[in-house]
C-alpha cells in the first residue's frame, strides 16, 4: 500500500508493479504514475485532466 499523492487515500499496488506504470487511484480516481517501486512511490502522471466531468 502506497499513500496517493492527491488525496492521501491508500492505494494497492500489484506485486508486480514496474516504475513508470500508472495506476489508478480508487478514492480520487488520479492517474499516478509509478516512480519507483522500492519502496513503492507515486506521483500525479501528467495530462490527467482531459475528461474531468464533475
Ligand atoms: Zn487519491
Amino acid at each position: 500500500m502506497v499513500s496517493c499523492p492527491e488525496c492521501k487515500g491508500a492505494v494497492e499496488l500489484r506485486e508486480d508493479i514496474l516504475a513508470s506504470e500508472i495506476v489508478v487511484c480508487y478514492a480520487c480516481s488520479s492517474e499516478l504514475e509509478v516512480i519507483a517501486v522500492e519502496p513503492a512511490l507515486l506521483a500525479l502522471a501528467p495530462e490527467v485532466e482531459e475528461d474531468w466531468g464533475e
